[in-house]
């Protein structure tokens, strides 16, 4: 069980990405611990955009469309309608999670696209998207970070606490 932050830095970037511990409980418990768990997938939000410690607050868990042990989709109604609603309290969506049944996971060519996607269409608001896959191992081993900046799917690495 994590019970602090994890940061996480990309190569030559002045800002922190920091998942609280509620972030990482999500995560967590959702993690693809046996043959037969299904994917999930759910968004991520920050309060301030401004900081160079962006801290992802929370993980939402989304009610996916479609689900099996190795895909996972979500109606984009629904999300842009949780977007809206945690605007409203001052939540910004910086990303997207799922979970994969490996145990240190990569980006399938779908997923790649699908960070590319939200990329493009949340800027120029921001200059990157954050895509976390959450694999099979205990965070934070299992955790796996990227920003795509509309140009490269980039791997942010753990900071030593
Ligand atoms: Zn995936």
């Amino acid at each position: 069980m994590i019970s602090t932050r994890l940061s996480f830095r990309l190569p030559d970037a002045a800002w922190m990405l920091e998942f609280s511990a509620e972030a990482l409980r999500t995560f967590s418990e959702n993690a693809q611990h046996h043959r037969w768990s299904k994917e999930s997938v759910g968004q991520l939000f920050t309060r301030d955009l401004t900081s160079t410690r962006v801290l992802v607050e929370a993980s939402t868990l989304l009610k996916p469309t479609l689900a099996t042990r190795a895909r996972v989709r979500f109606d984009t109604a629904a999300a842009s309608a949780e977007r809206q609603a945690m605007f409203e309290r001052g939540l910004h969506c910086v990303g997207l999670w799922h979970t994969h049944p490996e145990p240190a996971p990569e980006p399938s060519p779908e997923d790649r696209a699908l960070a590319r996607d939200h990329a493009m269409a949340a800027m120029p608001q921001v200059s990157g998207v954050v895509f976390v896959i959450v694999g099979t191992l205990p965070v934070p081993a299992g955790l796996r970070v990227w920003v795509d900046n509309g140009h490269q799917l980039r791997p942010a690495a753990l900071e030593d606490a």
